[in-house]
């Protein structure tokens, strides 16, 4: 589903964000990515969206060569993968329903469709009821629910989701955690970056540690590791 074939990156400033990355993620995987602040992680999580061009190497994602990919593309890339981040990133002038319904709307989808998934959507997540609140009348952890419900609505084969649960407190992380184990078991690649150990080591789940822009460690079932 994803594959790093000897992808490196260096910056214009000179510094090797990746070096030599050699990796392999299967459709329907579960995936930690870990290591020091700035080990990599992030400008890996961009090289899969092709938000940074890789300087060596081929990043193969959904069978797709995206190192030739034609910047008309990339749009299309885009939807195969959904994305959710620490922040959250809603639209605070449109309420849930509207939030999600747009991202519909983006890819052509009729309204009749939109109205049927919206509620579906909802409902996998724990946000039945909640459609009209606008994000600031929600809580970080619906907040983040409903940014999790925008990223899969249309069915993307692969959801990055970085530092997810780094606004949350451990209750509320744990019931993201839950959500997005639901998403995985229904057939979504999860690549989840993340500083939360505690996380990592109760999930038992493979874990990708960068460090150096290399890959320190590939457990199929493995730890954090770092004391931070
Ligand atoms: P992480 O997400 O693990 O903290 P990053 O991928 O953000 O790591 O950063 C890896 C390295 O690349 C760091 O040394 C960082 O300073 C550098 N870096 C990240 N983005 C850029 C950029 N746009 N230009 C130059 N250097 C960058
Ligand atoms: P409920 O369980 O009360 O039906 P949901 O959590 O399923 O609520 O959210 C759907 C909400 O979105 C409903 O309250 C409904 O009023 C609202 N809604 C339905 N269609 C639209 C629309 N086209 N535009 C904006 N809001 C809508």
């Amino acid at each position: 589903m994803i594959e790093f074939q000897n992808v490196s990156k260096k910056y214009d400033n000179g510094v090797q964000a990746l070096d030599r990355v050699n990796v392999k993620i299967d459709k329907g995987e579960f995936v930690f990515i870990v290591g020091p602040s700035g080990a990599g992680k992030s400008t890996f999580i961009k090289a899969v969206l092709k938000e940074v061009n890789v300087t060596t190497g081929n990043v193969v994602v959904d069978d797709m060569d995206i190192t030739k990919l034609h910047r008309r593309r990339v749009p299309y890339l885009r939807r195969k993968v959904g994305v959710v981040f620490q922040d959250f990133r809603l639209l605070p002038n449109k309420t849930v329903y509207e939030n999600i319904a747009f991202a519909m709307e983006i890819t052509g989808t009729p309204h009749r469709n939109i109205r049927k998934q919206v509620p579906m959507i909802l409902a996998l997540v724990g946000l039945t009821g909640k459609g009209n609140f606008y994000p600031n009348q929600l809580s970080g952890g619906e907040q983040q629910r409903v940014s999790i419900a925008r990223s899969i609505i249309n069915n993307p084969p692969i959801l990055i989701a970085d530092e997810p649960t780094g606004n949350l407190d451990p209750d509320t992380s744990w019931e993201i955690m839950k959500v997005l184990r639901t998403i995985n078991r229904r057939g979504t690649t999860i690549l989840m970056a993340t500083h939360d150990r505690e996380i990592v080591d109760i999930m038992k789940k493979r874990v990708i540690a960068l460090e150096n822009g290399q890959i320190a460690r590939d457990d199929k079932v493995g730890v954090y590791g770092y004391d931070d």
